[in-house]
């Protein structure tokens, strides 16, 4: 199974805020999308550090320059590999990482006219859902079912984005292993979609309902992973033999908590307790990733056990991650001198995924 594990790392790098420009602030980072390298400057001098990814994205050059990455470049990508997976039966998982105000949510969701790829990936499946085909032989039909879920991790408990907050199960829900569909979080609401629009009233409802959550208990959705899932199965029936075969794949598209670490944001209390959870669950993610990745090309040696129950995360995401499943991180930087130490531990991050 471990064979077929694939991941891929994307790094982002958005244009200056209007803090960094207020502030007069550098940029420490540069990237070279040809060599598909990103190379971090210290701003208290001392050697440059070069890292080689899958893609770079450079959101932070002027738009009509030729390597300007928009939301488009990214799609480009990153869509192709999910609507393949999508359609062969392969779980899809991608992942936004780091720290606040980094651009995940741009790139996962998007604001405005400029979609991310969460709304784009709905509307294209719905979009070669019309287009037919997939997996069907000549004399073959096919029943396409999608259903959405919404949720997020917070304090390592799960909250039901697509159930209003008061009336949500007080102690979270539960992830549970079964022998034949593997990890899944029981009691979570799975709503069968059967067009755009109705996705994107849900994921309006689900946002708005974190946003809900985030004000009542006086903590900001960064500091929550926020989890948008697609179940996705073909049903292909010979018209000859009228035997049905099911192709199914989950699509796990993931906003995750701000990468911060506690002791920069001076951080006490229920802030700190938040941190240690953050930190714990995004390290046991780059546990796994690494893992998956070791393993992947290993080529006969001995599997490295991934260590899937060290968080909520992962345990969740245990059928998306390993066994048939493609996985995609895109780590989100500032161009910024001013985060220089955030940007190189993500860098880092990012690194040990590959
Ligand atoms: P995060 O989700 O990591 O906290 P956001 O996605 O909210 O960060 O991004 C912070 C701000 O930067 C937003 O106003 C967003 O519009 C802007 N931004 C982020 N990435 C880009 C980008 N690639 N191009 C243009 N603006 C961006």
């Amino acid at each position: 199974m471990a064979s077929n594990v694939s991941v891929k790392v994307a790094v982002r790098m958005r244009p200056f805020n209007n803090n960094e420009k207020v502030a007069g602030s550098n940029q420490c980072i540069l990237m070279n999308k040809e060599h598909r390298q990103v190379v971090i400057k210290n701003p208290q001098g001392g050697e440059d550090k070069v890292f080689t990814y899958d893609y770079v994205y450079d959101s932070c050059l002027p738009e009509e320059d030729e390597d300007y990455a928009g939301q488009d470049t990214v799609w480009g990508d990153l869509g192709t590999e999910l609507l393949e997976a999508a359609w062969a039966g392969y779980n899809y998982s991608l992942f936004a990482y780091g720290q606040t105000g980094s651009g995940k949510s741009h790139s996962m969701v998007g604001f405005g006219e400029a979609r991310g790829v969460i709304p784009r990936a709905c509307e294209a499946i719905f979009e070669k859902m019309r287009g037919g085909g997939g997996n069907a032989n000549e004399g073959d039909d096919v029943r396409y079912k999608v259903e959405a879920s919404m949720l997020e991790i917070y304090n390592e408990r799960i909250r039901d984005l697509f159930v209003p907050m008061n009336q949500q199960d007080k102690g979270g829900l539960k992830v549970r292993d079964s022998p034949s569909t593997g990890a899944y979080v029981y009691g979570l609401k799975k709503i069968p979609v059967v067009s755009y629009s109705q996705i994107e009233r849900l994921m309006a409802f689900g946002t708005k309902n974190r946003t809900v959550a985030a004000t009542n208990m006086n903590e900001t959705s960064s500091r929550a992973h926020t989890i948008f899932c697609i179940a996705f199965v073909q049903t292909v029936v010979n018209r000859d033999t009228m035997k049905a075969n099911d192709i199914r794949s989950e699509i796990s598209l993931v906003d995750l908590a701000g990468s911060e670490r506690v002791s920069r944001t001076g951080a006490s209390g229920d802030r700190l307790v938040e941190g240690g959870h953050i930190n714990k669950s995004l390290s046991a993610l780059g546990n796994v990733i690494n893992a998956l990745a070791k393993n992947g090309t290993s080529k006969g040696k001995k599997k490295i056990l991934v260590p899937y129950r060290d968080a909520v995360l992962t345990h969740l995401l245990k059928n998306s991650l390993g066994g048939n499943a493609k996985t995609t991180m895109i780590a989100a930087v500032s161009p910024s001198d001013t985060n220089y130490a955030e940007s190189l531990s993500t860098l880092r991050y990012a690194d040990r995924a590959k």
